[in-house]
């Protein structure tokens, strides 16, 4: 293929983006990066009941976090703009009146109300319902006698006889019978345009070579073809991804953890974890049981090709593990930077709080907590103590472990000697709880589990020691203090 492609994504912002929109991106920017294309981005904002400025920044900096770097659109420029629908109004006027010129649309002033009693009465009958072109009967000067101000109008697209096939890159020829489809609304009563029309228009100015999509459209495919013809328009090719599932097969939703794009930025996803899993998701590069793929590699390698037909199933089991794989490889200042607007986001701290030793602790605490993250925000879910002086002391581990015989004797004597210290390092501290437990000739467990719960409230975390050097001498030996009096207050 030669450097002609231009692939778009083109999202309606009603919403969030979906990790089912993230990969329809993907695949675009793969495909035309692949191709050394153009990627394209369109806002699809012709609802509008439903299209949302906050949407539209919602998609924009999922996009962005994503990397998914756009040639042209919102932002980019390019010769072919506008790139949001609802400023091509004027454009579609033209095309639509070239539509109702050939006669191939008509207007109809069927009110929603006459159509659902014909159409009750239709399937009553037992007959499927399509629209009976009611208004296609109407004489042109009937049409100028109704087409008042406040009367309310659509226009509709008059489908030809026959069959319509178009070639799926994927499944190959997919064909229906016209009698399957209506004569579809192409504009609405309130001068909107309606998807497949605009999408149309839009796909044919902005010269898109490949409109890949997900197969939830299909339905619409030879809706648009006939009106690509009706244009006197080149058809492009079309690829139907299949749609990401959850692990019950029905369509993703809130039920299988999140589907928002932020939803996983937020909690501390890497990016490159979520776009080497979304690529995996129906995409296989061919290379047996390899599935760790940088970025560089999945534009390298994207092919149609290798794209399956089949439902994917979303996995947060596996996104986990790909991304506690990303977490380990990542460096502590990229993770810290994460944790920092986590903790910001979070309330935890302030922006003007994050000074340059602030930032320092976090590259130890992410450096301590790379081995164990599923996700970063599980710092602040799991072990909140690293920026919490107050926190809670576990219950059940409270009870067990520091109400336990001669603990706070214990507490005492390490605190006394880490007071000593000169140096609180990992070596130094080691050496007071080992020679401690020595003398007082106990497990050096009796000093570690009170120690660890006395410092963080809770029975899990890092190595005691790599903890207590994180936390710092001045920090530990203060939260042995406040332990030792919630030890008191529960005798
Ligand atoms: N705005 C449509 C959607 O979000 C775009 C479909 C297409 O790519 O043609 O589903």
């Amino acid at each position: 293929m030669d450097g002609t492609v231009r692939a778009r994504f083109a999202p309606s912002p009603t919403g969030f983006l979906h990790l089912g929109g993230a990969r329809t991106s993907l695949f675009n920017w793969a495909f035309a990066r692949n191709n050394k294309g153009t990627f394209i981005l369109r806002i699809e904002d012709t609802d509008m009941a439903r299209s949302t400025d906050e949407s539209v920044d919602v998609i924009l900096d999922s996009l962005k976090w994503l990397g998914f770097t756009w040639d042209e659109g919102p932002g980019a420029g390019g010769d072919c703009g506008p790139y949001f629908q609802s400023e091509r109004r004027g454009i579609y006027k033209e095309y639509l009146q070239k539509l109702l010129d050939k006669g191939h649309a008509y207007y109809c002033f069927c009110t929603p109300e006459e159509l659902a009693e014909r159409r009750e009465k239709t399937l009553a009958e037992g007959n499927n319902w399509r629209y009976d072109r009611h208004c296609l009967r109407l004489s042109p000067e009937e049409v100028q006698g109704l087409l008042t101000p406040g009367k309310k109008a659509v226009l509709r697209f008059r489908i030809p006889e026959g069959t319509t096939t178009f070639i799926d890159m994927l499944r190959g020829d997919i064909s229906f019978h016209n009698t399957e489809l209506d004569d579809f609304v192409i504009l609405k009563s309130d001068g909107m345009p309606t998807y497949n029309f605009a999408c149309v228009v839009d796909d044919a100015l902005m010269h898109i070579t490949h409109v890949i999509r997900g197969d939830d459209h299909i339905s619409n495919t030879p809706r648009q073809v006939l009106l690509y013809r009706a244009l006197d328009f080149c058809v492009p090719e079309f690829a139907h991804i299949p749609m990401i599932l959850g692990h019950d097969k029905t369509r993703l939703s809130k039920r299988h953890g999140s589907p928002s794009v932020t939803y996983y930025r937020d909690k501390g996803y890497l990016p490159e974890a979520m776009v080497n899993y979304l690529a995996r998701l129906s995409w296989a590069s061919g290379e047996e049981e390899k599935e760790i793929f940088s970025r560089e590699e999945i534009l390298d390698r994207f092919s149609l090709d290798q794209v399956t037909k089949h439902s994917a199933v979303f996995d947060l089991d596996k996104l986990n593990w790909m991304n506690s794989l990303y977490i380990r490889q990542a460096s502590n200042a990229y993770l810290a930077e994460i944790l920092i607007q986590i903790l910001t986001q979070e309330g935890l701290k302030k922006v003007e709080e994050i000074t340059p030793e602030f930032r320092s602790y976090c590259e130890q605490v992410v450096s301590v907590m790379k081995e164990r993250m599923k996700y970063v925000a599980l710092i602040v879910e799991e072990a909140r103590y690293f920026f919490d002086d107050t926190y809670a002391f576990d219950p059940a581990v409270f009870e067990k472990i520091l109400l336990e015989e001669g603990v706070s004797q214990r507490l005492k004597l390490c605190r006394d000697e880490f007071h000593k210290l000169p140096a609180f390092t990992m070596e130094a501290t080691e050496d007071v709880v080992r020679k401690l437990s020595e003398s007082l000739n106990v497990k050096a467990t009796k000093l570690i589990h009170p120690l660890r719960v006395a410092v963080s409230g809770v029975k899990v975390g890092p190595g005691l020691f790599e903890l207590l050097v994180v936390l710092g001498k001045e920090r530990v030996l203060s939260r042995i203090d406040r332990a030792l009096q919630a030890i008191q207050g529960k005798k």
